[in-house]
């Protein structure tokens, strides 16, 4: 079911308790999974890392398929989400690199 997806991002934050200081070039994406799957996955990844205190990993509900439609060209695509997260834009692997190359 499209609803029941979800993704777990891990890495090393600056501020262990906002997701949004998460250190991107330390940054791992898994899934989508389904929320039992996701949330088993972030327990195992937190317990890995249970020494490190600015390591996370968090459980993020893909809120439905719109999610993974790029802005730009209207594809479907894995990327869109991750770049959701990384940049805040709904865009595409392709389209995120032509608009690095040639910024509007
Ligand atoms: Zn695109």
């Amino acid at each position: 079911m499209l609803l029941d997806r979800y993704i777990v991002l891990e890495g090393i934050h600056e501020d262990p308790n906002n997701v949004e200081t998460l250190d991107k070039t330390t940054q791992k994406t898994y899934g989508p999974l389904n929320k039992s799957k996701a949330d088993e996955l972030a327990q195992k990844l937190i317990q890995k890392n249970v020494d490190n205190f600015y390591h996370r990993a968090w459980v993020i509900k893909e809120a439905n398929n719109q999610e993974n439609i790029c802005e730009e060209c209207k594809t479907e695509d894995k990327s869109v989400m991750q770049n959701l997260i990384m940049y805040g834009f709904k865009i595409c692997k392709s389209c995120n690199i032509s608009k690095l190359i040639f910024p509007v």
